[in-house]
């Protein structure tokens, strides 16, 4: 196996004397693919290569390894995407609520894929990046699905004393000093709140997307499925997910192909057999094994709308990079043979694998992982934490 790499330009690796030590971590995990994340404002509206980005690239290719450019797709927006008049190119979640003003933990922004100019955004950012890096040899696709997750807020009504009457609003507002956030009553689980009466009262705020106009009026264009504009969104998002929700993922799965299919057109404009690769989830949410949830088969599809198989049967894409983290070596192994099983060897596969500090997992049992990646069809591991090289 040759394996990969995900790297941040960060305080560690500034300096030569860290590059020298990046590299020779790299030869001794044998990797061959350096994947380096560039932010989206440096590359939009207009991008010029920063010298030490620059340095490294060169000093890598110098090395006899590949390297590929990671762009953020649909979160991270450039600046200027604050800017009055870029609003419409934020997602809407499933009450109404714009990710511009409302982003899922105070600063997750996300864009909504199913507007031209975000994915005209998306291009030129791919087109500035392989413009101002030429030697790279592709670019990676992070994020380029729909954000998805589920927050609920659960107040004891039996001990919420006085304060209770405040929390049988249809709406709760909870605000501190790194923002705000606002959550919604479901149904009312309360009675009589003096003396308070009940047990508890559960409040949410699905960050699921995109239920904007455009998109509601784009997905009655192509099922034929009613949908009010006039109604309040969260009614409408439920009949959808409800009532509709095999055309609701289709819809969504396709958007996002779409994009990737636009990036796929840019890359081959302006830098003709330079490689398209993309990060992809194995499951939403992510993370079960932290968090005791169980798997659920399909989630990646239909929550983050990646139907990343028809990208590799489409040939958009050249490899592809699952982020199989927080897993045993052999659930680690079962799930990336069933990634590529999946496209039937249609493009190579890296299996992402976390050796952070933050979890439990790889770091005391490399070698398992490795095995396990080999014997599962990988075309190798690609490697992920702020300092993976380091260790
Ligand atoms: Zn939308």
């Amino acid at each position: 196996m040759e394996n990969a790499v995900w790297v941040y330009m960060n305080d560690s690796l500034r300096t030569d004397r860290n590059f020298d030590g990046f590299i020779d971590w790299a030869k001794g995990k044998n990797v061959r693919l350096v994947i380096l994340y560039f932010p989206k404002d440096e590359l939009y509206p207009a991008g010029q290569a920063a010298p030490e980005m620059a340095a490294f690239v060169e000093r890598c290719k110098g090395e006899g390894l590949e390297v590929h450019g990671m762009v953020s797709g649909f979160m991270s927006p450039p600046k200027e995407f604050f800017e009055p008049g870029y609003e419409q190119c934020f997602a809407v979640d499933w009450h109404g609520c714009s990710s511009r003003f409302h982003p899922a933990g105070g600063n997750r922004h996300f864009l909504d894929p199913n507007q031209a100019l975000v994915i005209e955004m998306l291009c030129t950012a791919v087109a500035n990046l392989l413009d101002a890096y030429p030697s790279l040899d592709g670019v990676q696709l992070d994020f380029v699905r729909y954000f998805h997750s589920t927050t609920v807020l659960t107040v004891d009504t039996a001990e919420a004393g006085s304060d209770l009457r405040l929390l049988v609003q249809d709406k709760l507002k909870v605000s501190g000093e790194r923002g705000e956030a606002v959550y919604f009553l479901d149904s009312p689980s309360v009675k009589f709140n003096d003396p308070p009466i009940g047990g508890v009262q559960q409040y949410y705020h699905y960050y699921h997307y995109c239920f904007c106009d455009k998109c509601l009026t784009d997905f009655n264009a192509t099922y034929g499925i009613p949908v009010s504009l006039d109604r309040p969104r969260a009614e409408v998002a439920r009949e959808i997910a409800t009532g509709h929700a095999a055309q609701w993922h289709a819809f969504r799965a396709e958007v996002i192909t779409r994009a990737v299919k636009a990036v796929r057109e840019t890359v081959n404009q302006v830098a003709a057999g330079k490689r398209l690769s993309a990060t992809i989830w194995y499951n939403s949410p992510y993370g079960n094994r932290l968090t005791g949830k169980p798997f659920r088969p399909g989630s990646e599809y239909t929550d983050f709308g990646q139907a990343w198989e028809e990208w590799a049967a489409q040939g958009l894409m050249d490899f592809i990079c699952p982020m199989n983290y927080w897993l045993s070596p052999s659930e680690y192994g079962e799930i990336t043979q069933r990634q590529v099983t999946r496209i039937g060897g249609k493009m190579p596969i890296y299996s992402g694998l976390l050796t952070s500090h933050d979890y439990p997992g790889p770091r005391g049992s490399l070698q398992e992982y490795l095995t396990a990646a080999e014997r599962s069809g990988a075309a190798g591991v690609c490697f992920f934490a702020y300092h993976t090289w380091l260790e």
